[in-house]
C-alpha cells in the first residue's frame, strides 16, 4: 500500500522546530527542499560504515561503496524510466549538469552562425551556460519570449526552428511563474527536424510524472537537494547514443582508459563523464531519496499538489491589491506574488519574521523579471509535505505584514 501523504511532515525533522519563536512554516521548496530522516540516516551509515573511494580500490568497504554507489545509478535510472543505467551520469546538479552539455555539444556540435534555442522563461543556469557558449562558438543565441499568461507560444517555437538551429533547451516547469511548459510538444516538433532537447526537470521531477522514454527527452537534468536528497549531487541524463558521441566535459581520473603522452583514450559510459572523485555519499542519499518519495502513489501525489496550489492560489487572491504572477493553463508547485506598494524584499523579512519562510527577489530569472517589469517577486513554493495550514499562515502572514507596512 502506497505512504499516506499527510503522514509525510513528520519524516522531517527540519520541518519541527521554530524559527523566530513560531512554528516553522517552510515555503521555500523550489530553492531547496527539506530532507527526510531516511536520507539524513543514508549520509551518517554511509560516512560510518562504508565511506572509501569507489572503482578503484579491492578492500571490503572499497567494493561496498562502489556497489552502493552503483545501486544509487539504478534506482534513479529507474525512477526516470531511462533505458540503461549508464544513461544516468552523476554530477553537482543542474547546473553543473547544463554546463556539461553545452561545453560538450558546443565543441563537438556548433559552429559559427548555428543556432541553440532557450525560452524567456529559464532559470539563468539554463541560459547563460548557452549564451556564453553561443559566444564561445559564434553562434546565435534565440530566447522564445512567453506571453501574458506566462506560457510559450508553440507557433512562434515552430517558426523559429530552421536547419541551422542545433539544440532547444527548456525547463519543464518554470521557477518563478510555476508554468509548466508543453516540453512533449516541443519535443516532438524539434524531431521532426532532428534537433536534439534538453530538459530541465529542476522544478518538475518532485511534482510530476517523470518518464524520459515517454518524453523522448535527448537529455534530462536535475538536482538531488530539490527532490528531498542531499546537496551537492544531481544527474545528467542522456540518450546513448548522444553520450557515446559527445567529448567529455571535465577530464582526469577516472574518465580515462589509456593515457601516454602522444594520446589519451576514454572510459566507457558513464565513466566517461564522471572524473574525479564523485560524490559517493551524496548518490547514495538520492537513491534514498528516490525509495522515499516511491513510497508514495504517484498520481495521488500529483493531484494532492495541486489541490494544494489551487487553494493557496485562492487564498493570496481574496488578498486586497496582491497581485499574482502569471495566469498558465497548468501551473505546478509555484505561488509568486507581490502586493502593490511593498517591496517583495520587505514582505520576505516580515514573513519570516513570524516564522514563514519564503524567497524573495529575482529567482535567478532576471529575463523574466525584465519581462514582468518588476525587481523581483515574493515565491512560495510547495513540496509534499506543506498542507493547508501552512497556506493559511502564509496568507494571514501577508495579511499582517500588508497592515504594518501601510501603517
Ligand atoms: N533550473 C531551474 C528551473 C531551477 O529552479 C534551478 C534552481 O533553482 C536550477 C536550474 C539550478 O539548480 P541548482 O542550483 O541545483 O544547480
Amino acid at each position: 500500500m502506497s505512504k499516506n501523504i499527510l503522514s509525510a511532515k513528520a519524516d522531517f525533522p527540519a520541518l519541527n522546530q521554530s524559527v523566530n519563536d513560531h512554528p516553522l512554516v517552510y515555503l521555500d521548496n523550489a530553492a531547496t527542499t527539506q530532507k527526510p530522516q531516511v536520507v539524513i540516516d543514508s549520509l551518517v551509515h554511509y560516512y560510518s560504515r562504508l565511506n572509501a573511494n569507489i572503482h578503484r580500490g579491492n578492500h571490503a568497504l572499497a567494493v561496498q561503496a562502489t556497489e552502493a554507489y552503483e545501486a544509487a545509478r539504478r534506482k534513479v535510472a529507474g525512477f526516470i524510466n531511462a533505458e540503461r543505467n549508464h544513461e544516468v551520469i552523476f554530477t553537482r546538479g543542474t547546473t553543473e549538469s547544463i554546463n556539461l552539455l553545452a561545453y560538450s555539444f558546443g565543441e563537438k556540435f556548433v559552429q559559427p552562425g548555428d543556432e541553440i534555442i532557450v525560452t524567456q522563461l529559464e532559470h539563468h543556469s539554463n541560459y547563460v551556460p548557452w549564451q556564453l557558449m553561443c559566444q564561445r562558438r559564434e553562434a546565435a543565441f534565440r530566447v522564445l519570449p512567453f506571453d501574458e499568461h506566462g506560457e510559450l507560444d508553440l507557433t512562434l517555437f515552430q517558426r523559429m526552428l530552421n536547419e541551422k538551429t542545433r539544440l532547444v533547451a527548456v525547463n519543464q516547469v518554470s521557477n518563478s511563474l510555476g508554468t509548466v511548459n508543453p516540453v512533449e510538444e516541443i519535443i516532438r516538433l524539434a524531431h521532426e527536424h532532428d534537433i536534439p532537447v534538453l530538459v530541465d526537470a529542476a522544478q518538475s521531477v518532485q511534482h510530476l510524472p517523470r518518464d524520459v522514454r515517454e518524453l523522448d527527452a535527448d537529455f534530462y537534468v536535475f538536482s538531488g537537494h530539490k527532490m528531498y536528497g542531499p546537496m551537492g549531487i544531481g544527474v545528467f541524463y542522456g540518450k546513448e547514443k548522444w553520450l557515446e558521441v559527445l567529448p567529455p566535459f571535465l577530464s582526469g581520473g577516472e574518465m580515462i582508459d589509456l593515457v601516454t603522452p602522444e594520446k589519451v583514450t576514454f572510459n566507457v559510459l558513464p565513466y566517461k563523464f564522471e572524473a574525479g572523485t564523485p560524490n559517493v555519499a551524496g548518490a547514495i542519499g538520492l537513491g534514498a531519496a528516490v525509495d522515499y518519495l516511491r513510497q508514495f502513489d504517484a498520481a495521488e501525489l500529483q493531484k494532492y499538489e495541486e489541490d494544494l496550489l489551487a487553494y493557496g492560489l485562492q487564498l493570496l487572491s481574496d488578498i486586497p491589491d496582491l497581485i499574482i504572477y502569471g495566469s498558465p493553463k497548468h501551473r505546478s508547485s509555484i505561488l509568486p506574488f507581490n502586493v502593490a506598494g511593498i517591496q517583495h524584499y520587505d514582505m520576505g523579512v516580515l514573513l519570516d519574521s513570524m516564522g514563514i519562510a519564503v524567497r524573495t527577489g529575482q529567482h535567478c530569472t532576471q529575463p523574466i523579471m525584465d519581462a514582468l517589469h518588476v525587481s523581483g517577486t515574493v515565491r512560495a513554493s510547495l513540496a509534499l509535505y506543506n498542507d493547508r495550514a501552512d497556506l493559511d499562515a502564509l496568507a494571514a502572514g501577508v495579511r499582517r505584514a500588508i497592515k504594518m507596512l501601510k501603517r
